[in-house]
């Protein structure tokens, strides 16, 4: 059953106490050309905020295709840990891919970094450019793997900005120049004291991530941890040990009643 994103102000609420939603633009005209739906036939809708709506699609009118809502209920595709990934910037497709394997997984918003040796430094008037182009990326992702939110992909960030942004949850810096401490323990450790609600994970650039990046990490609160001892490139690391982490809490497991799970009908018995 395709899966639609859309704005609260889409619903609609009719005199008789029905809702419905209109759809318009790209998502009208792929649900009328591509799916060709009929009226009866049912959609999902997500609001991006973790509400999940049943729909029936009631008619098509130029440009546009309006469903009833049957039903709404909490979205659970979305992991219960929130995993920031702060990517030093990779050069050309590799970022990309980044980007989309990591939204497919669960990620949940993406901060392209610029760390000391960052091969790939865009000219700053670009930034916002790239970070437009990046969000498409993760925007089509998102839907593809039917997300219960867009991820979203934060502007260009100096190193320094960091110290801030990881402050008062936890965090994990992988370093290939990790000798003891492996990325098991440290989760085993905070599954101990309760699976986070949010968790920060930084990937260096292809050049690596400096020991005095890796300290200061360190002293900004992300624990260093070891992916093993082969190096495994940027493009590897960040989505692996996403995965990693998402399995490690449970994330990857099937959600119990998945697509047919118990709705509240809104218009029961109507
Ligand atoms: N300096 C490496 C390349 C870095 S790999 C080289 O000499 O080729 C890019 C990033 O992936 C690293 O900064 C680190 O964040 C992560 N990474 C790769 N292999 C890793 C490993 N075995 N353990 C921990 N992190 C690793």
């Amino acid at each position: 059953m395709p899966k639609f994103f859309i704005e609260r102000t889409q619903l609609r609420s009719e005199p008789d106490g029905r809702k419905l939603v209109v759809f318009s633009g790209e998502d009208a005209h792929h649900l009328a050309r591509v799916l060709r739906v009929k009226p009866g036939d049912l959609l999902t809708a997500t609001d991006g905020q973790g509400r999940l709506y049943r729909l029936t699609v009631t008619a098509l009118a130029a440009g546009t295709v309006s469903a009833l809502v049957l039903g709404e209920e909490e979205d659970r595709t979305e992991p219960a840990v929130r995993i920031t990934l702060y990517q030093s910037i990779l050069k050309g497709e590799k970022m990309d891919w980044v980007l989309q394997k990591g939204t497919e997984l669960g990620i949940a918003a993406f901060v392209p970094c610029l760390s000391l040796r960052t091969v790939a430094r865009p000219e700053p008037e670009l930034y916002s450019k790239k970070q437009e182009r990046w969000q498409k990326i993760v925007t089509a992702a998102a839907k593809q793997s039917a997300r219960g939110l867009i991820p979203t992909v934060r502007p260009v960030t100096p190193w320094t900005e960091l110290q801030e942004l990881l402050a008062g949850h936890p965090a994990v810096v992988a370093w290939e120049g990790e000798r003891t401490f492996s990325l098991r323990t440290a989760l085993d450790q905070l599954a101990a004291a309760g699976p986070p609600s949010e968790l920060s994970l930084i990937i260096g650039p292809e050049g690596g991530l400096a020991p005095a990046e890796v300290e200061q990490l360190a002293a900004w609160g992300a624990v260093p941890v070891s992916l093993g001892p082969r190096i495994l490139r940027a493009e590897t690391a960040g989505p692996v040990t996403a995965a990693l982490i998402l399995y490690h809490f449970g994330a990857l497991d099937p959600v119990p009643g998945g697509e047919e799970g118990e709705i509240t009908f809104f218009n029961k018995g109507r």
